[in-house]
């Protein structure tokens, strides 16, 4: 009874971890459930992973002249037994165990293999965003494997966009920025993604040098004040283009959304407006 009642005490310290202002946690049985989910999935990733059970999603990127310019890759995960589950599902139990950039260097990896079957078919032109996730910085070296695989695949660097956040920046600005700048040097085209969701906003773009700025709509709509959030986009995207970077709004709904961002000079747009993320063929 007391080891039941302490590994329920440890299962609820878990849920404030990360905080620094929660001092009591409760434990429902919820907990005990979304344990045992985290460790099927790490239990299970690694020979998901070599079987070919990930795979990627690409969502078309759109210009303002209706032409797809290219997309982004989102993983997803076909399970033999559950059938496909949503990166949601599984992107934030990976990050916190590290695992997360076995998973991101197999997605990079598609990306290429992709890029070099439209190669083959005469498609030169479109290109794939693939995601870096925070912890990718201190696990891997991201660098040498981006490069690597270019090299491999023999692929213009151009063709490979590189979405990261502007949290996973902020974290070690200084080195990050550095590798950032080695990146786009090198011929990369680098995309601060989810722009604006974070809290380190425009003192991070003056410091920043990167060749797109992703907004989403999505945290822009989550407000009671939707004139202000209109307002606060439009000076977004006027600053971007300011400071000499693209623009491409993601999670665009609405023929109204298009309407009014491209009066506001966006340059590319992503959304179920015009295309969920689909499998490549
Ligand atoms: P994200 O990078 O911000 O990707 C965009 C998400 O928005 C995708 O969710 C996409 O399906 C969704 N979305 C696109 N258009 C719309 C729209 O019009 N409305 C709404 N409501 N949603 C829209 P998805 O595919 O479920 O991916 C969720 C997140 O998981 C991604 O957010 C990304 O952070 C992460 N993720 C996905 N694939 C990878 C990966 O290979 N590596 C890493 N590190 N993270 C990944
Ligand atoms: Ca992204
Ligand atoms: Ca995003």
């Amino acid at each position: 009874k007391v080891s039941v009642m302490c590994d329920h005490a440890m299962l609820a310290i878990r849920t404030i971890k990360d905080s620094f202002r929660n001092r009591v946690a409760y434990y429902k049985t919820e907990l005990r459930e979304s344990f045992i989910g985290d460790h099927r999935i790490i239990s299970e990733f690694e020979s998901a992973i070599n079987n070919g059970h990930f795979r990627p999603y690409v969502q078309p990127q759109i210009a303002s002249n209706g032409c797809i310019r290219g997309g982004e890759v989102l993983v997803r995960w076909f399970h033999p037994t559950d059938g496909m589950i949503r990166p949601d599902q599984f992107i934030k139990i990976l990050e916190q165990t590290g695992v997360i950039s076995r998973l991101d260097r197999h997605m990079w990896e598609l990306a290429c293999i992709q890029l070099k079957r439209w190669d083959e078919m005469g498609l030169k032109k479109s290109y794939l965003s693939i995601n870096i996730s925070q912890k990718d910085f201190y696990l891997l070296d991201v660098y040498n494997v981006i490069t690597g695989l270019i090299y491999k695949y023999n692929i213009d660097p151009a063709r490979l966009h590189l979405e990261v956040t502007e949290s996973a920046i902020m974290d070690d600005p200084t080195n990050h920025l550095q590798l950032i700048a080695r990146l786009r040097k090198r011929g990369f085209i680098v995309e601060i993604d989810d722009f604006g969701s974070g809290y380190s906003s425009l003192n991070m773009l003056k410091d920043l040098d990167a060749d797109v700025l992703k907004i989403d709509m999505g945290f822009l709509q989550k407000t009671t004040n939707p004139e202000k959030s209109t307002t606060i986009l439009k000076m977004i995207i006027a600053l971007a283009k300011s400071l000499n970077m693209q623009v491409i709004t993601e999670g665009v709904e609405k023929l109204e959304q298009v309407e009014f961002l491209s009066r506001f000079g966006c340059d590319i747009y992503q959304g179920f407006y015009f295309a969920k993320p689909m499998p490549v063929e």
